[in-house]
């Protein structure tokens, strides 16, 4: 539920309706805009009657929010979360590239990449420390000595990292050497994860489950801002369906429908949405085409090398060429006006 006080509302007012939405048991999430102040009901509120807040001085209406889904909700937000990181910004228009390997393997394969994806255009670098791996038996990731290597490459190339962490106990110490918290496929419902990562102010990568609709990663991401960290980013990594041909099947359509629901900005992973190499451009392209707000691409310098995910990873060159064409879309779709369709 979301109450939208009148634009001459009075602080006390204002206090008034936040000390009535805790009194009767709910957690108030007050945001000042420039014309008015919006007062949203967080907890379930299926019980409470809009008429609770109706009548209170300074309201000018009560909107239920219909979705399950009520924080990450374009009802509770009409305009686009914007992601600030040491400079980059994600969401909000402009088009946010993250590349690097899928894991960090050595300090050399990772100065290297990002040197590469820096001079390409990337403006953050990716890399895994922790992985999530289907195997027991192949690599798991260099730990702490990973996260310390990416610490050196961002001081190096001035490129803002993300990094998955995979359990709660330690994203304090992943969020010491990260700008960004990814949370991969695999954990997208690890509900204890979610819930740390909501308790720091690090911004999220939350990617969709290969088996999980888009109102589960839209619930998952709801986790996270309830629990007070605004500031997520959801991925459309691609899911199983029957096809094999391709490591996953890019759910194209969740991207705009993610722009529909969702204020939260949407970024698009190519490498793990099709599993191939050559096929990481044309999807990445579609991806911007249809909406994405940024993309996350696996690149490694000698791919045949790679420790996890070479299949997929893009060599320096082909990234570049990456860079190119999905700027060259973003640019040639950005005058298009988006003129809202209402009848069919
Ligand atoms: C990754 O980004 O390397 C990764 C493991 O992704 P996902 O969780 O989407 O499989
Ligand atoms: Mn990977």
């Amino acid at each position: 539920m979301i109450i939208i006080m009148k634009s001459s509302a009075t602080e006390d007012q204002i206090d008034h309706v936040v000390r009535r939405v805790q009194e009767l048991g709910f957690t108030p999430h007050v945001s000042r805009g420039v014309e008015r102040t919006i007062i949203g009901v967080v907890g379930d509120e299926r019980s409470l009657a809009r008429s609770s807040f109706e009548v209170l001085d300074g309201v000018e209406r009560v909107v239920r929010v219909l979705h399950p889904f009520k924080m990450a909700s374009r009802e509770w937000k009409q305009e686009d979360t914007v992601i600030h990181i040491n400079g980059v910004t994600i969401g909000g228009g402009g088009l946010t590239i993250i590349a690097g390997p899928c894991s960090v393997e050595s300090r050399s394969q990772l100065l290297e990449t990002a040197h590469a994806v820096k001079e390409a255009g990337a403006h953050m670098l990716r890399g895994g420390a922790y992985k999530p791996r289907t195997s027991p038996y192949s690599f798991q990731g260099l730990g702490l000595k990973g996260l310390e290597i990416l610490a050196e490459a961002k001081e190096t190339y001035g490129l803002p990292v993300v990094t998955e962490v995979m359990s709660p106990d330690l994203v304090t110490l992943v969020a010491e050497y990260a700008d960004m918290l990814q949370i991969g496929a695999r954990n997208m419902q690890n509900f204890a994860l979610l819930h740390a990562v909501g308790k720091v102010q690090r911004p999220v990568l939350l990617k969709r489950g290969m088996m999980s609709t888009i109102q589960e990663l839209l619930m998952s991401a709801e986790y996270i801002l309830s629990n007070g960290n605004m500031q997520v980013a959801v991925c459309e990594r691609g899911i199983r369906t029957f096809e094999t041909y391709t490591r996953n099947t890019t759910d194209i359509n969740a991207i705009p429908a993610l722009k529909q629901l969702t204020h939260l900005p949407v970024i698009g992973d190519p490498s793990h949405g099709t599993g191939k190499w050559d096929l990481v451009r044309p999807v990445a392209r579609a991806m911007v085409a249809a909406g994405a707000d940024g993309l996350i691409v696996e690149v490694h310098p000698r791919p045949e090398e790679a420790l996890s995910d070479g299949a997929q990873s893009l060599r320096p060159e082909n990234f570049a060429r990456l860079v190119e064409e999905v700027k060259a879309v973003w640019e040639a779709l950005r005058n298009v006006e988006a003129v809202p369709v209402t009848t069919p």
